[in-house]
């Protein structure tokens, strides 16, 4: 089978999966965006999947993901996904049309003189950690993220579009997206506009679409075992 029919497979069974979580939980499927996590893979799969009509990907790395958004020609929102270092926001506020992993006011700070500098908007998420036994985790804890999505929403080039989160490693789910969706909902008091629930990825992404997400973030389930570690 070529990439492109084992892909377009993929995403079929995908959306299925998809369109049952969304009757089941009785939401339209229009609420939901997919964005399709190309990390690792080569610039020619972004290339097939544009050509099957994904609209969205995500990209965990810079360089790796300035360099895919630079060779794909196609007319995608790219969403940048995970730890960003606070000295490459500039880069990549150059080519990412969202961020999902704003987790502290340096960050966002840094990304908003670069989004000004490149005359971008780049819409943001503000990425809340439930596990707080883990230092090392991408994230700021539930009680902050209120003030960091006050930050964001008020600084030049940036826009706040809403939450985001990765369940906990061996965690149930679907208790943590409940509590990202109560968390949304607090923040939408100040800023309606707050509605991105990004949650769910290939093992989950069930229990966020239960959940009220509005965002999933799903890879291998549509690229297959990852070529190396992301
Ligand atoms: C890699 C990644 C995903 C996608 O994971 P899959 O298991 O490939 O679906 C989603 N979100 C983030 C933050 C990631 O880094």
């Amino acid at each position: 089978m070529s990439r492109r029919d084992e892909l377009a497979e993929n995403l079929a069974a995908l959306e299925q999966r998809i369109t049952d979580a969304c009757r089941a939980a009785g939401r339209d499927r229009g609420e939901i965006t997919l964005v399709v996590v190309t990390k690792t893979y080569p610039a020619s799969d972004v290339d097939l999947l544009a050509e099957l009509g994904v609209a969205d990907v995500g990209e965990n790395r810079h360089p790796e993901a300035g360099d895919k958004a630079a060779q794909v020609q196609a007319p995608l929102r790219w969403h940048f996904l995970g730890a960003l270092q606070t000295n490459k926001a500039g880069a990549v506020a150059r080519y990412a049309d969202v961020v999902h992993s704003i987790d502290r006011a340096k960050l966002a700070r840094s990304l908003s003189r670069g989004a000004e500098a490149a005359g971008r908007e780049i819409g943001c998420l503000v990425q809340v950690d439930f596990d707080r036994s883990d230092e090392g985790r991408a994230g700021l804890a539930p009680a902050d993220a209120p003030e960091l999505a006050g930050l964001v929403a008020e600084l030049p080039g940036l826009r706040l579009d809403g939450l985001m989160t990765v369940a906990p490693l061996g965690a149930e789910p679907a208790p943590v997206f409940a509590e990202l969706v109560g968390l949304s909902a607090r923040v939408r008091e100040a800023h309606p506009e707050a509605t991105a629930i990004s949650a769910g990825m290939s093992e989950d992404f069930e229990h966020a679409v239960a959940a009220g997400a509005t965002h999933l973030r799903v890879g291998r389930a549509v690229l297959g075992p990852r070529p190396s570690l992301g």
